[in-house]
């Protein structure tokens, strides 16, 4: 029997869902097409039909789901709340869906040790909440925080802005408690802030997608909240000038908890879809935040200025009140409606480059854009180099889509000339599994397939991710 859809097996199809039925009980079991349609896509729009849908409950409980998916050779699919856009969470071969919707509770917070232990459903903004009450964030922080879960964070190795000076969750994850393939439990970590004992399997398991093991339980490391923060924005005449500025600010002490980017062509569409007023010559924005103790952040402030200056630099804004730092951030936020109204549809990519590298990149982006005929826009977390590549089209319109894959191709193969990496936080998945080996060396690509087989010898967890068939 190998691991295909249950509709295929269905002898197989009626033992097996008794013998889950056992372990999850009714409540906690979706059976029905339409009950389970709604669990076969995720933010990618890319949808397969499950054929079942099991609600994990807790640690103990998922085990047992594991080891009946392993005798059976059941694909089992995690699925925090699907908003990822990689096709991470469709389950192609169908099988099971195992949700964490329902593990939802923060289990311990530690303000002496600075952390907190929840469940894998919880979401990043429950976290910030419960934090926050002490006076601590955890700083991974997408846009989506107020709906993706905990467990699709780490498995994605989600970020935002504030990882140019707090990191990922991969700097942000002390331990896990997981299942792997074979339903086998496993800690991985310390709940201390150092430790040496042993290979990371923390780190491994973060960004793995859901291919290695299933997190049930994590402990985060907490990060105490500044005490102020300061908004500011510069505008540029060039996308150079820009850019030079974002490697003189990184170059220098005061690392910034925020430093986005926005090129010439987002700034014609915010300037075209929102009121916000940007001068003529605006080639390139840069949007920066500091954080700090009260009694610093005046000369925070005095140094980014200085780190921006170029003779590039047309306009740079200190925001001194509220509703200043409202204003500024309007015309980054005006972005993904703008997006919405210029085109039906957007494939949004997430590459990195070195931050010296990046007018080389948006530089390259004009000439491909203008080859194949397709409007790129491009905005994102500059002082990482993660830019959010974005190439408008028409789903309707085939032969714009097949200049867009083919633009695809070489964008992938100009980020990497440039020493980038194909993705900075969304992953993997379906979408862009045909490109890693692009990226990673046979070797290491062999060493990771090893790797995928030792956690999960019938390749049940998340299969068809990451690797192309
Ligand atoms: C409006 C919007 C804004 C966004 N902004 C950002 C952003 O700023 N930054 C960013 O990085 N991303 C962003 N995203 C993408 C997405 O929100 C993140 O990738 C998020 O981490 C996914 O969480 P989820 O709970 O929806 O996971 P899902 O999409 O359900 O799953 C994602 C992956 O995690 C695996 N998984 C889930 N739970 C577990 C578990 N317990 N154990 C093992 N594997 C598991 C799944 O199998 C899948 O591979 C955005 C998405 C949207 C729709």
């Amino acid at each position: 029997v190998s691991s295909r859809s249950l509709n295929t097996l269905n002898a197989d199809l009626e033992t097996f869902l008794s013998a889950l039925l056992k372990v999850t009980g009714k409540d906690n079991l979706l059976t029905d097409s339409a009950d389970c349609w709604s669990y076969g896509y995720d933010n990618s729009r890319l949808h397969h039909l499950p054929d079942a849908v099991a609600f994990a409950t807790d640690h103990e409980q998922i085990s047992a789901i594991i080891k009946l998916c392993y005798e059976y050779k059941i694909p089992v699919v995690a699925r925090g709340r699907g908003t990822g856009t990689t096709g991470a969470t469709t389950p192609v071969r169908g099988g099971l869906v195992l949700s964490m919707e329902r593990m939802n509770r923060i289990l311990d917070m530690d303000p002496d040790n600075r952390s907190i232990t929840v469940e894998p459903g919880v979401t990043n903004q429950q976290v910030q909440d419960a934090a926050g009450e002490h006076g601590f964030f955890w700083p991974p922080d997408p846009t989506s925080a107020a709906f993706c879960t905990v467990g699709g964070n780490l498995a994605y190795n989600s970020a935002g802005p504030r990882a140019v000076k707090y990191g990922t969750p991969r700097e942000n994850t002390l331990g896990l408690h997981a299942i792997t393939g074979t339903g086998e439990s496993i800690r991985t970590g310390v709940r201390t802030t150092k430790g040496v004992v042993g290979y990371d399997l923390t780190r491994l398991l973060i960004g793995s997608e859901g291919t290695l093991a299933i997190i049930s339980e994590a402990t985060l490391k907490l990060t105490p909240k500044a005490q102020s923060k300061h908004t500011m924005q510069a505008i540029y005449t060039s996308i150079d000038g820009a850019c030079r500025a974002v490697s003189s600010i990184m170059a220098q002490p005061t690392i910034p908890c925020a430093l986005e980017f926005i090129d010439a062509a987002a700034i014609e569409m915010v300037r075209s879809y929102s009121p916000a007023k940007l001068p003529e010559q605006a080639g390139a924005l840069l949007m920066i935040e500091v954080d700090g103790p009260v009694a610093g952040i005046k000369h925070a402030v005095d140094e980014i200025r200085q780190a921006a200056q170029n003779e590039d630099l047309i306009e740079f804004i200190n925001a001194e009140t509220e509703k200043d730092v409202a204003d500024l951030w309007a015309t980054r936020k005006a972005l993904s409606p703008a997006l919405r109204t210029v085109a039906p549809k957007k494939i949004n990519e997430d590459v990195v480059v070195p931050v010296s590298r990046i007018p080389e990149l948006i530089n390259g982006l004009e000439k491909l854009a203008q080859t194949h005929d397709i409007k790129i826009v491009n905005f994102g977390h500059a002082g990482n180099g993660n830019i959010h590549v974005n190439l408008l089209i028409d789903p309707d319109d085939s032969q714009q889509m097949q200049r867009a894959d083919a633009c695809l191709d070489e964008v992938f193969s100009l980020v990497l000339t440039l020493n980038g990496t194909l993705s900075g936080e969304h992953g993997i998945g379906l979408v862009k599994r045909e490109f890693i080996a692009r990226e990673i060396d046979s070797v290491s690509l062999q060493l990771m397939k090893a790797i995928k087989r030792q956690f999960d010898p019938h390749d049940i967890l998340n299969p068809d991710k990451i690797f192309p068939a």
